[in-house]
């Protein structure tokens, strides 16, 4: 590996959901470290002790693995690293480029008031001390940030974005009880993991620049920087709940497929000429973090739902399976001991329509029912003296078949229709009502061949054996 192997992360922090936003995130970075050949990594911030349970947890690696974003080495937890963090300070406060600052609360308090009635920052009294005029007392630690001049942050998305250093206070780097806080650890472990480039929502711009005044007193040099606009609703508003889903739980729940969730997310802020629909290896071919536009962007559940109706086409049918099997099982759907056979089986039948693998599910459930079916209300209605005479007749056309695929039996029932004398439509409604139950199901050829010839002819059997 050489010196200039990129190394990307996402640091999300446990907070209980994993916003598509994190996931968008990750995404990127993973995209860009495939790229350019270098890695992807994954830093767990944890630092919220409160929040960072291991359900909370849990929910990333859950949230990462579905999304098949796989890190290229296991997760660091930054809570874990605090020794590092103090030690960074150590070296800071033996560079000169941090203090102790014993200010008191209530000096702390009459500070701000005249900073702001000032227009100026919260200066410290102790920021130009000797190091060894300490007190006996408590103590925050802080950074000695430049009173004058810019930090210019040369954003990869944002372009150049210049930062006034009067604006910037000094900023703490160690709480009282000695804790590190949240910019510092950033730092700390991005440079320690190796990180060469930090991609990342733009909420964290100003992040950035403090970040850098961070990189510098410690004698480092800042990574490449790249903020990512956030996720706005349909609507251009920044998204929220009357948006609809925003986990990425919720999106899997929902019946979404990891690979149209990446073709989509990437598009969101990204893209590849007019091309709305690639693989991931053409992702990985195309991505460079300069073609990602500055303007938020935008969830379009239209375009959502169009490209995971294409990757339902796609996948392979004992996959989807195995997904629809789980949403029957969720539903408490009886299913049998076959049940992932008959899926696998109908599946190609019924997919092109299903914009969700709910809906896939929808479709699938005529061919799992079990003999003799319930018959709904209005399939019962189909059901009088003449179209179950022409079942029954259709029924012996249909036994003495020798193939039984989609051409065959379309040429079947047409001939048969002739020989009655009657157009299709007066058997299809009959004969899909007994075959399916009621439920949705495909066209007549393709509900015979997904449910195979014995069943066939036994739910006709069924069904022209009631009442006598
Ligand atoms: N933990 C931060 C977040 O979840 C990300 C910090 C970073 O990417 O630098 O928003």
């Amino acid at each position: 590996m050489s010196d200039s192997t990129v190394v990307t992360r996402i640091a999300p922090s446990p907070t209980g959901a994993m916003h598509i936003g994190t996931a968008r995130t990750a995404l990127f970075n993973w995209l860009y470290a495939r790229h350019t050949g270098g890695k992807f990594l994954l830093r767990i911030e944890d630092t919220d002790r409160e929040r960072s349970t291991e359900a909370a947890v849990q929910v990333i690696f859950d949230g990462l693995s579905w999304l098949g974003l796989q890190a290229d080495e296991p997760p660091v937890f930054q809570a874990s690293r605090a020794d590092r963090h103090v030690k960074a300070v150590d070296e800071m406060l033996a560079r000169g480029s941090a203090y102790r600052d014993y200010m008191t609360a209530d000096e702390l308090e009459a500070e701000r008031t005249l900073a702001r009635a000032e227009g100026r920052v919260v200066h410290s009294p102790w920021r130009d001390r000797l190091p060894n005029d300490g007190l006996d007392r408590s103590f925050v630690v802080r950074l000695k940030a430049p009173l004058d001049g810019e930090t210019l942050i040369g954003d990869q998305v944002k372009g150049a974005v210049t930062f006034q250093n009067k604006d910037l206070d000094d900023l703490i780097l160690l709480r009282t009880d000695g804790t590190p806080t949240y910019n510092l650890a950033v730092v700390v472990d991005d440079h320690e993991m190796g990180v060469t480039h930090v991609i990342r929502g733009d909420d964290h711009l100003n992040n950035a620049a403090r970040q850098t005044l961070i990189y510098q007193g410690l004698g480092w040099t800042p990574p490449v920087w790249a903020h990512l606009p956030l996720i706005h609703g349909p609507d251009g508003a920044k998204l929220s709940k009357r948006h609809g889903a925003q986990a990425v739980s919720e999106f899997a729940d929902m019946g979404y497929l990891p690979e149209a969730m990446r073709n989509y997310l990437a598009k969101l802020g990204w893209g590849h000429g007019d091309d709305e629909i690639f693989t991931d290896e053409q992702a990985i071919a195309w991505f460079d973090i300069t073609d990602v536009v500055g303007a938020p962007a935008r969830l379009d559940w239209a375009k959502l739902n169009h490209l995971n109706n294409h990757y339902i086409r796609l996948a392979e049918p004992a996959q989807l399976a195995a997904l629809v099997a789980d949403i029957h099982r969720s539903r408490d759907w009886p299913l049998h001991d076959d049940h992932l056979a008959v899926l696998t089986h109908v599946i190609p039948f019924v997919r092109d329509g299903a914009k969700t693998t709910l809906e896939l599910a929808d479709a699938t459930i005529f061919a799992l029912k079990r003999r003799p079916l319930d018959l709904s209300d209005k399939a019962q209605e189909m059901l009088n003296e003449e179209t179950r005479a022409r079942l029954g007749r259709l029924r012996g056309a249909l036994a003495s078949a020798a193939t039984w695929d989609v051409a065959s039996l379309e040429a079947l029932n047409r001939a048969f229709a002739e020989t009655e004398g009657v157009g299709l439509g007066k058997i299809g409604p009959s004969l899909r009502a007994v075959l399916s139950g009621g439920s949705p199901a495909p066209d007549l050829a393709g509900t015979l061949v997904s449910l195979g010839k014995p069943e066939s002819l036994g739910r006709l059997d069924d069904a022209l054996s009631l009442n006598g």
